[in-house]
């Protein structure tokens, strides 16, 4: 689950970690009586979207008169946002974050993250903060610093000022300290949250020597929601995209892709399988979909509604390996989608396992329209050829 930077701001300062004052508003006016209310100028004007490189995307407004904080909120409120990371079409603003603006001196990159491959947190340091860490990461890799954290021990000083010592020039004493201080606060931020990312992008050094996070991007884990009972709350529905938010909805596994092949299949291995023959075949998959093992009819019929609906799809794959989730149970979800929304795409069905005859009965008794491939490999190469026809 992903939060708003002012919703992980609130979060950081429970944490000790320093922030600038601001307020959350809906709208110019209500800027406007924000921008009072804050030390300025500078103001600052922030869109507040799931998606980050809102300032080269016009989301972030450094304003020096409070007319122009009402302006620049407006502005942002009523045209999408479009960034790198929010597709061409752009994103619509609903609250926008107004904050005292900073004297910043510098800027550096701060975050917690989990390493997969060694199993632990890593926390990542660069004094090339402000813009993409991807882009200092591939042109200076030097310049991006990594600490493991041991769960056993936790963040320890000796690794704070392993971080903190590589800046150059040196910051004032009383600036390092405050800066060590503050890893070891995201650190616990990030374990009492149980956050799959906790970053500061761009923690700044102030003019007057102060370390303070001016951007702040939390991401916590989804399966500690039941434990985080108090931050389930913080999810905003407005940030889904409808399709994703109807299958977490049904509790089916679906990730939106940028192609055109919708796969409905039962099982992550064979769901990512499915998606590899798809590629090998040519073509591109327009959803990972995994209706899960023991999926029931009508999650079935869901699956295969939201598959429908995503206008970019123009063939479909079902590619089923019966186990728990029988083939007769399959085939009949189906058809009760297709009774719903007529099947205009070319329909292309791989079924094996459990019922796999009565599945296959239940279909061919119906009037759905549709292949039966015999297996994987040519199901994929079926359902490509149908996409490259319709092209
Ligand atoms: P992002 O582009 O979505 O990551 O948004 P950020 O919150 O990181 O803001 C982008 C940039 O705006 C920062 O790197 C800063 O350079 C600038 N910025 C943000 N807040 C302030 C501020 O208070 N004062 C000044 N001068 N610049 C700011
Ligand atoms: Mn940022």
């Amino acid at each position: 689950m992903k939060l708003h930077e002012y919703q992980a701001k609130e979060l950081f300062k429970k944490f000790g970690i320093p922030v600038p004052e601001g307020r959350v508003v809906r709208s110019g006016d209500e800027a406007l009586k924000a921008g009072r209310e804050l030390k300025g100028p500078p103001w600052v004007v922030k869109a507040q979207v799931h998606a980050g490189g809102r300032g080269k995307g016009g989301g972030v407004r450094v304003v020096q008169a409070l007319e122009e904080v009402k302006k620049a909120a407006s502005d942002i409120l009523e045209t999408p946002l479009v960034t790198k990371q929010t597709g061409p079409e752009g994103r619509k603003v609903h609250q926008v974050l107004v904050e005292e603006g900073l004297q910043i001196d510098r800027e550096f990159y701060l975050a917690v993250v989990i390493d997969r491959a060694q199993a632990r947190p890593v926390m990542i340091f660069s004094q090339a903060g402000g813009m993409e860490i991807e882009e200092v990461a591939a042109r200076t890799p030097e310049l991006v610093l990594k600490q493991f954290i041991d769960p056993n021990t936790g963040w320890m000083p000796f690794q704070a000022r392993t971080l903190a010592y590589s800046v150059d020039p040196l910051p004032a004493p009383e600036t390092l300290k405050e800066l060590m201080a503050l890893m070891g606060k995201l650190y616990k931020a990030f374990l009492a949250l149980d956050c799959s990312l906790a970053e500061i992008n761009p923690l700044v050094i102030t003019r007057d020597g102060g370390a303070m996070a001016v951007d702040a991007k939390i991401n916590i884990d989804d399966n500690a929601l039941a434990r985080q009972k108090e931050l389930r709350s913080l999810d905003d529905p407005n940030e889904k995209d409808p399709l994703d938010a109807k299958a977490e909805a049904h509790h089916l596994n679906y990730i939106r892709l940028n192609g055109n092949i919708g796969a409905m299949v039962n099982g992550a291995g064979l769901a990512m399988a499915t998606m590899d023959v798809i590629k090998l075949a040519g073509a591109e998959p327009a959803n990972f979909l995994d209706v899960g093992g023991g999926a029931s009819e009508e999650m079935v019929t869901r699956g295969l509604e939201i598959i429908l609906e995503d206008k970019n799809v123009k063939a479909i794959l079902i590619n089923i390996f019966g186990g728990i989730l029988r083939c007769d149970v399959l085939a009949r979800g189906v058809l009760a989608a297709a009774e719903k929304t007529a099947i205009k795409v070319p329909l292309i069905v791989r079924l094996e396992g459990t019922n796999v005859e009565e599945g296959r009965r239940i279909l061919q008794e119906s009037k759905l329209e549709f292949m039966v491939a015999k297996d994987m490999a040519e199901a994929a190469s079926m359902v490509t050829e149908q996409v490259k026809r319709s092209a």
